[in-house]
């Protein structure tokens, strides 16, 4: 045997384990976790893996691609004393209490500490049912898995907190999903996918003992949790309320942090139900997200949310700070006093607003944040198709010399219709980059561009991009995800090599198509 870890078992020796060890669908009561074995594989198949993740992991290449690697990621075989657990966690979905759900398809295979002392939780997604799979079968199709090895990798290199991926294996499998679930259920290739993280704990782990009012397992978790994922917050030995009270802050700060960096770079989590937020404020389940093409503040790519657009590009902020009362309520059972808890959620909209300014004000590489500039600016990118990626990259081009004509020219490959590009609209833009000018003229500041180029992405994983990887991918040919895969790595770079193919404007054939604009739940 070639692959070793150092295996630690810290979570589940310190928290409840459910005493029934048989995978049916049940409720679990009383429990953190439940012990679950992956279910084995018919002809499991390395497609990918991520190097980075892989050193983290204190894995070499040629571990990487072992057999062993293989057989252990897909879920066919168990490295020495791991010991696989799926955890309990309920959630508010769509804005309602939805009891428990808990790890249905995916489950912890172990936690290890790597050379650098750093604290690594494996889980694997789609190796089958578990206590929590309710109507569902714990399987994951290769769509779904594309989707979220590229975007998780994707996430990282663009420097956003997420879970990463390790590995993604085609199980050999069939797989029968209804995509759209419309009454067209068809075979789709199975899947794994390797991801790591931290911790996967989320604001639905703390929830579910607080919607069955035991405070006692409550404690025992958050008690945990912050010894384990947060002791800096610990003064002295003890842990009380103020210990609580901080901890909720930094869920509140590195939540807002998460959501800041979405909203720069486009991307629409798509589900954000309180199971899907992650209590070290990290990106986690990828399913229906989406990139924004067309800077349209109101899209989601979810259609389970078409009706509603609860979860669009524009509410993110909002939806986080729902998400956070709502862990701040699963938590105030521990307090005689919920003021401090109030008082951090209070805060969390102008803290919110403060680091947004912030963060615009980079993408506009200015020196100064200018209200009424962004103000005007979001209204000029809502009155024609304009993509965001391309707009704000060719945005850095724009020199204190330029005549606003000169500037519209500079940005004009972000617009999806340039045709539109007349009257009261060209006015408006001409009117806005002119001031946008002056700023420039102000600022003299010459380390713009370059900045402007590290806030502003040229590679993000279009919509359309991450389809045509898995029509590929479904057909037998990986080198696009491959391809995809390298690029996105370097997303601030010019990489003029792949601007034709990976940094244009969606073409007209992927705007209604599904996987495309179109996403579901189904996975
Ligand atoms: P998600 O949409 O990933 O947030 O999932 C919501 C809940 O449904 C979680 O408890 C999942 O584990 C569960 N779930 C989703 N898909 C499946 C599946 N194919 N099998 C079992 N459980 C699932
Ligand atoms: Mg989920």
């Amino acid at each position: 045997m070639s692959i070793s870890f150092n295996i630690d078992t810290t979570f589940t020796d310190n928290l409840p384990a459910d005493p029934v060890t048989h995978n049916t669908p049940r409720q679990v009561a009383g429990a953190c976790y439940s012990w679950v074995q992956p279910k084995p594989t018919n002809m499991p198949r390395l497609l990918i893996h991520s190097p980075e993740v892989a050193e983290l992991l204190d894995l070499n290449k040629d571990d990487c691609l072992s057999d062993e690697f293989t057989e252990i990621f897909s879920g066919n075989a168990l490295w020495d004393s791991m010991k696989p657990y799926a955890m309990c966690y309920g959630g508010h979905q769509f804005g309602n209490w939805a009891g428990q759900l808990g790890d249905g398809r995916a489950m912890t295979i172990t936690d290890i500490v790597n050379k650098h002392g750093e604290r690594w939780s494996l889980q694997l997604k789609g190796a089958g049912e578990t206590p929590y799979s309710r109507t569902a079968d714990g399987l994951a199709v290769l769509r779904s898995s594309v989707r979220e090895f590229l975007c998780s990798e994707a996430m990282f290199h663009l420097g956003i907190p997420t879970t990463r991926a390790l590995s993604l294996c085609a199980t050999g499998d069939q797989v029968w999903r209804d995509m759209f679930y419309d009454g067209h259920p068809e075979y789709e290739h199975g899947a794994v996918v390797c991801r790591v993280a931290p911790s996967f704990l989320r604001f639905g782990s703390f929830e579910i003992f607080a919607s069955r009012n035991d405070i006692k397992t409550l404690r025992t978790l958050l008690d945990f949790t912050i010894r384990t994922y947060s002791p800096h917050l610990i003064e002295g030995d003890n842990i009380n309320t103020d210990t609580y009270t901080r901890w909720f802050a930094e869920v509140c700060d590195t939540t807002k942090t998460m959501i800041v960096h979405w909203q720069r770079v486009g991307f629409v989590h798509g589900v954000m139900n309180t199971d899907n937020m992650s209590i070290l404020g990290l990106t986690i389940d990828y399913g229906p997200y989406g990139w924004l093409e067309d800077y349209n503040p109101d899209w989601t790519p979810n259609t389970t949310d078409a009706t509603n657009h609860r979860y669009a590009f524009g509410k993110q902020a909002s939806i986080a700070h729902w998400n956070l009362a709502k862990l701040g309520e699963a938590i105030a059972p521990l307090f005689e006093d919920v003021q401090p808890l109030q008082q951090i959620i209070n805060n969390y909209a102008p803290n919110y607003k403060q680091a947004w300014q912030a963060m615009m004000q980079q993408k506009l590489g200015l020196n100064t944040f200018d209200e009424g500039l962004v103000e005007q600016l979001m209204h000029n990118l809502e009155q024609m198709e304009t993509d965001m990626t391309i707009f704000f990259r060719k945005l850095a081009d724009i020199q204190a010399s330029d005549s606003p004509k000169q500037c519209l020219n500079k940005v004009r490959d972000a617009f999806y219709a340039t045709g539109d590009l007349k009257d009261k609209v060209a006015d408006v833009w001409a009117s806005w980059f002119e001031s946008y000018v002056q700023h420039i003229k102000k600022d003299e500041n010459n380390t713009r561009k370059t900045s402007m180029n590290q806030t502003n992405p040229k590679y993000v994983l279009r919509n359309y991009l991450a389809q045509l990887v898995i029509d590929k991918a479904n057909a037998g040919d990986l080198s696009m995800l491959h391809e995809l895969f390298e690029v996105l790595k370097k997303p601030y770079d010019e990489q003029p090599e792949h601007e034709a193919k990976y940094a244009q404007k969606r073409p007209d054939w992927a705007k209604e198509k599904a996987g495309c604009s179109m996403l579901s739940c189904s996975s």
